[in-house]
């Protein structure tokens, strides 16, 4: 079997197997090359320490990325490659992270701490691909399955029970029997790792092309993840149909839930304060009347602002609010010409030139000349606004 390993990758190892060391691609790179997909960065195994590999080099940019756990970043031709050296994970005492890392001489002992099969593979011209676990066949079959025993694998290392929903949801492949049961049985363990990992996990989850069959599978494993008490299965198939942002996603997800149990879904997951935002304003139950007018339309375009579009298409999924509506939020989304602060016809600058209002007064009341402006768009003119400015005032 030959595959096809980018110049710019070969020469880094053409160069570590001259100094007398092996090299072999492996992992994700290789998983994703041999699925026929572009990868998108890649990963290099050797039997040379990490010292050594950065002293091959000279000529290039070395990073050391995790020198104590033997990995180091050539860019090569401008692209980063990780060069990480044979090793074994030591004991892991809290299925956090492995006591200790070994390094090894064997390719062999390296392949067999890799977490899945189809990750469990490795090439190089000489020796071709080394397929110890069946990686191959998986490949074809298009399953997950763990190296070795699944209950051991993720005792040792709960975050893999995440990864094995994620990579099932990127590369629509179904999770083996033992290897499923196995991650739902130990997924109290998940209560081990860092919020931030399985936060990162579980968007990446939510984002890719499949995550339906995912969350389905999930089951228990989701309450490990989400404090919320209960979810809405129905909801699970459109989050598929859904081709928008993770967190509008997990809006979906979660639409109707109270502010306070989605803050407290935002900080388990460690969201950044822009996902914590959309979260809260798409998914807090809409309760406003609205009827089929330009004017119910403007109101909708203004309260949901820059997510208006997801906000209709999402609100339409849920039958919160019907297509025609849907339709009509994005013929005045187009339509309308003043439905933010930077389209109205005064600025922060003139309402303090003019003595309005200063400081943080200023923003109040230009929020409020958007609010008259969307309910009348003629008022969006310069002499009317600082009049209706003033009214507003009195
Ligand atoms: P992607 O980069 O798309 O997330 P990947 O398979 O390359 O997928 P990485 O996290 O980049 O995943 O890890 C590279 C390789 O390291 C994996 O393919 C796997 O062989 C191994 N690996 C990563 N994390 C673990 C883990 N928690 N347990 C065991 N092996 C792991
Ligand atoms: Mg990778």
């Amino acid at each position: 079997m030959v595959i096809d390993i980018p110049t710019y990758v070969r020469e880094i190892m053409d160069r570590i197997e001259s100094a007398g060391y092996e090299a072999f691609a492996v992992g994700g790179s290789l998983r994703d090359i041999m699925l026929g997909k572009e990868p998108h960065d890649w990963d290099v195994t050797t039997s040379a320490l990490p010292e050594a590999v950065a002293s091959l080099f000279p000529d290039k940019h070395v990073i050391p990325t995790g020198i104590k756990h033997g990995t180091v970043t050539v860019i090569s031709e401008g692209f980063p490659i990780e060069i990480t050296t044979y090793r074994v994970d030591g004991e892991y005492t809290d299925s956090r992270r492995p006591d200790k890392v070994e390094f090894t001489r064997n390719i062999e002992d390296d392949l067999s701490r890799r977490d899945f099969t189809v990750n469990a593979l490795a090439y190089n011209e000489k020796r071709g691909l080394l397929d110890l676990f069946g990686g191959k066949s998986d490949l074809e079959k298009r399953i997950i399955r763990a190296v070795g025993e699944p209950e051991k694998r993720f005792t040792e290392d709960a975050l893999r029970i995440m990864r094995a929903f994620r990579f099932s949801a990127q590369l629509d492949f179904e999770i083996e029997e033992k290897t499923l049961s196995a991650a739902k049985k130990l997924a109290p363990r998940l209560k081990n790792i860092a919020r931030e990992r399985i936060g990162s996990e579980f968007m990446r989850l939510l984002v890719s092309a499949y995550p339906c069959r995912s969350l389905r599978d999930m089951e228990n494993v989701i309450f490990e993840i989400l404090p919320v008490g209960e979810i809405d299965e129905n909801r699970f198939s459109l989050v598929n149909n859904f081709d928008f942002g993770a967190e509008e996603r997990l809006a979906l997800l979660l639409y109707g839930k109270a502010r306070e149990e989605l803050l407290d879904v935002s900080h388990t997951l460690r969201l950044s304060n822009e996902q914590k935002r959309v979260l809260t304003l798409l998914a807090l139950p809409f309760e406003t009347e609205l009827d089929l007018t330009p004017l119910s339309a403007r109101l909708f375009l203004r309260h949901y602002g820059d997510k208006a579009e997801s906000a209709a298409r999402m609100l339409e999924m849920l039958g919160v609010i019907s297509s025609e509506f849907e339709r009509l939020v994005f013929l005045e989304a187009e339509s309308s010409p003043c439905l933010s602060l930077d389209a109205l016809a005064l600025n922060g600058g003139d309402i303090i030139s003019l003595g309005l209002a200063s400081g943080k007064d200023v923003g109040a009341l230009l929020a409020r000349l958007l609010d008259e402006v969307v309910r009348d768009p003629s008022l969006n003119e310069k002499e009317r606004l600082v009049c209706l400015a003033r009214r507003l005032l009195n």
